[in-house]
């Protein structure tokens, strides 16, 4: 049995699934015979000693709950080296050897640096926008493309009645893995994402125009948030087109809500991966999702790796929204 201590703190912004990861680590944890702390707010709880000592009935009637019970935070302060060296003197005094950090891209790098101040880190994939190159899957993804395509369902209604055309932007930063999902999802007649440059003559107007002769009358674009624009956008169509545009930017309501089974059990698996990894000793690794496995990677390797755009789940999307 081994008598590690190690802490678990969700970090940068927040993503539906955070909480079962944070239980997986928890009860896992436990279950190796280890003592966990949850950290709060971040690399935040880390430096102000906002740490607490977690069993196995802390992180009960959480895995349904959106939102991270241990809260989140951005901290500037350890985003020196001064900070990331207060926060290893402050794992050192409190005995953790390792952490696990549940965030995006930010807080690897920060897993990274507070690693090589002596603290082996690993980092659990939780953001909504699916943009971590080293992972196929993020925890959140699969919650926010289904609140993203509910929400446009709703909104399809109304577009409908009054043949319209509804220019939705959904989140995801650069990354258009939410857009492009959400708007197969939908049957978007068209659907604009960073990763692909597009022509609003070509890429908008003439597939609207096209599927207007074949009698369709009203329209749902996607836009990602890396494209921008929305509201111009629908402005442009209205004057090429003479239908009615509307925008609409979903915002923030995707980051919310209770996760998806998808979501509860990747947290879980991945969260229970982290704590595997911590009990052989192994720091500074990421946890991921490669070919229906969970795997992981070096934190400085899996920054450094370059996303790759699902190009031909795009050109089906481009086939059938005719
Ligand atoms: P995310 O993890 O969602 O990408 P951020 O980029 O906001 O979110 O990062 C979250 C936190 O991680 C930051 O507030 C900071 O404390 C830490 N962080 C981000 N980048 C670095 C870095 N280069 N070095 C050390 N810590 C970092």
């Amino acid at each position: 049995m081994s008598t590690k201590t190690i802490a678990v703190l969700t970090s940068g912004g927040d993503a539906p699934g955070m909480n079962a990861a944070v239980r997986a680590v928890v009860r896992g944890g436990i279950s190796y015979g280890m003592q966990v702390y949850g950290v709060r707010r971040g690399y935040n709880g880390l430096l102000n000693g906002d740490v607490v000592q977690m069993n196995l009935r802390s992180v009960s009637d959480i895995i349904h709950h959106g939102g991270t019970t241990l809260y989140t935070a951005r901290s500037p302060e350890f985003n020196t080296p001064e900070g990331v060296q207060k926060a290893a003197n402050q794992c050192r005094a409190l005995g953790i050897d390792g952490v696990v950090v549940i965030g995006g891209d930010g807080s690897f790098r920060g897993a990274r640096d507070l690693t090589h101040a002596g603290i082996p880190c690993i980092g659990v994939p939780g953001t909504i926008d699916n943009d971590i190159a080293c992972t196929e899957y993020t925890v959140g993804f699969d919650t926010a493309m289904n609140t993203a395509m509910e929400m446009v369902d709703r909104l399809r209604d109304t577009t409908e009645s009054h043949d319209r055309c509804s220019v939705v932007e959904v989140m995801g930063r650069r990354c258009g893995d939410i857009a492009l999902n959400t708007g197969i999802a939908v049957g978007a007649t068209a659907i604009l994402v960073p990763e692909v440059p597009y022509d609003f003559d070509r890429d908008v107007i003439q597939r609207m125009k096209f599927t207007q002769k074949t009698g369709k009358r009203h329209f749902i674009i996607i836009v990602a948030e890396g494209v921008g624009h929305t509201a111009e956008l629908a402005k442009k169509i209205e004057e090429a087109t003479g239908i009615e545009s509307r925008a609409t930017i979903l915002g923030h309501v995707q980051r919310g809500g209770s996760p998806t089974l998808r979501d509860r059990v990747m947290a879980s698996r991945m969260g229970f991966h982290a704590v595997e990894l911590l009990d052989q000793g192994i720091g500074n690794r990421v946890v991921a999702f490669r070919e229906s496995k969970v795997v992981d990677f070096d934190i400085t390797e899996a920054l450094e790796m370059k996303r790759v755009f699902d190009k031909d789940l795009y050109d089906v999307a481009l086939r059938i929204s005719i």
